[in-house]
């Protein structure tokens, strides 16, 4: 056993100030493979790191920093609750807890909200819930559940399995059955797996844009396929909008867009814009059957988190603030588009609002990385989705000025990666 007097660290203090990025290496897994910037603090757009340098934030902490960084409104909103009390697990009920849950079904189709603390806890809540639902409505035959290759619903051990990405759940023993996949968008594959599944078809889970996956919107056709085989089939349609919803499309949520309605809806990473909180939107007919003791989470619900998500939900479901996101894409895709005019090193410009993906041309590819890298370099927050695809998730608020600033350091790290790549 090791001795306690050991366990002193040398060097740490209570602010952090002698932590170095080396550190990473030293103490943490090696599941992770962070940028060698250390961040040191943030404000709207901008994030600086502990040397001093700045950067403008288009990577959003993975579409979830939804209003930039210590927004003065999300921080009073924090502060207040902090103030007040911590948390009290589920044994209680609070009022941010409930302000929430009532937002989300004022704005939303939903009548009944389960809340939780990540968007994985989200998908795992709708894909045990759509398996109660129709263990109670019909039988233990009707388990199977449709998801689609290159999917990402998160990494507990059945979300990552529903995840169409098998180099992330192969390798940790037996998965959970009844799960199969199909190609995304491909209509004819669906009806194609439901004619063979029947009635013991249980579920669909589909991200309405494939973030991780290379950020794909579905068409409207393969989204109305899913609606119309569910339907005809009695089995419910869960769409994950963990990285769509909040407003990132545009929209409040993304199915709005589309124009078809799920059974269950997940939200989590912009929800609390940086403060973990998720949840889970259904109907009253199907939420029901979620009865004492089925389901439950020591930390969901938490009021500091809900107190956040309150004030974020009322910030950003405005229509000045979807207008915004709108305009931004706009401005996004054109000068992209004007950026491959000048280097010819994209393929494809697609995506949603502000979740936009850039897809490498085959002489590039498999180098998504290298471009982030050198994004990073110039002083932009950038992320990947995939080995060639970069993509681009700035905050719903940023400004037309910022928005120009960060096309010009992505066309100066589109430069310097060209050097580079070609030397
Ligand atoms: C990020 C994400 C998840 C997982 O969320 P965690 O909070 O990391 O558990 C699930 N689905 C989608 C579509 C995501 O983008």
């Amino acid at each position: 056993m090791q001795n306690p007097s050991t366990n002193q660290v040398s060097g740490s203090t209570s602010d952090g100030s002698q932590v170095t990025r080396d550190w990473h290496e030293q103490v943490m897994t090696p599941n992770y493979a962070p940028m060698s910037m250390l961040p040191s603090h943030g404000s709207g757009s901008r994030l600086w790191d502990t040397d001093g340098r700045d950067y403008l934030d288009f990577a959003g902490g993975i579409a979830v920093s939804a209003l930039g960084h210590a927004h003065p409104a999300l921080v009073s909103a924090l502060m207040e609750q902090a103030r007040k009390f911590w948390h009290v697990s589920n044994v209680l009920t609070s009022q941010p807890a409930l302000a929430l849950a009532r937002r989300l079904c004022d704005m939303t189709f939903a009548e009944k909200v389960f809340l939780a603390n990540s968007g994985s806890e989200a998908n795992e809540a709708a894909l045990k819930l759509a398996r109660r639902y129709a263990v109670n409505t019909a039988d233990e035959d009707k388990h199977e559940i449709l998801a689609f290759d290159n999917a990402f619903h998160g990494r507990t051990l059945f979300t990552v399995s529903a995840g169409g990405q098998p180099a992330y759940s192969s390798g940790f023993g037996p998965k959970p059955g009844g799960i199969s996949h199909v190609p995304y968008n491909d209509p004819d594959a669906v009806r194609s797996w439901f004619s063979d599944i029947g009635e013991r078809a249980c579920a669909v889970i589909v991200e309405p844009c494939q973030g991780e996956g290379g950020v794909t919107p579905a068409t409207t056709e393969f989204i109305r396929t899913l609606r119309d085989c569910c339907d005809r089939h009695n089995a419910l349609l869960v769409f994950d909008e963990i990285q769509t919803g909040v407003g990132r499309s545009g929209y409040l949520y993304t199915y709005e867009k589309l124009g078809v309605v799920p059974d269950i809806l997940t939200t989590a990473k912009a929800l609390g814009c940086g403060f973990p909180v998720s949840a889970m939107l259904t109907t009253d007919e199907v939420g029901r059957h979620l009865v004492v003791g089925a389901h439950g989470s020591t930390f969901g619900g938490n009021p500091m988190a809900c107190a956040v998500a309150c004030k974020a939900l009322d910030l950003i479901n405005t229509e000045e603030l979807l207008g915004n996101v709108k305009a931004r894409s706009r401005q996004i895709v054109d000068g992209i588009h004007g950026i491959n005019r000048r280097h010819d090193v994209f393929r494809d410009v697609r995506g949603t609002g502000l979740l936009l993906g850039c897809e490498l041309n085959d002489r590039h590819s498999g180098r998504a990385r290298d471009l982030l890298t050198a994004c990073t370099d110039i002083g932009l927050l950038a992320l990947v989705a995939g080995s060639s695809v970069l993509r681009l998730a700035p905050p719903l608020n940023i400004s037309e000025s910022e928005t120009r600033e960060g096309l010009d350091l992505l066309d100066r790290s589109v430069g310097r990666f060209l050097e580079r790549d070609e030397s």
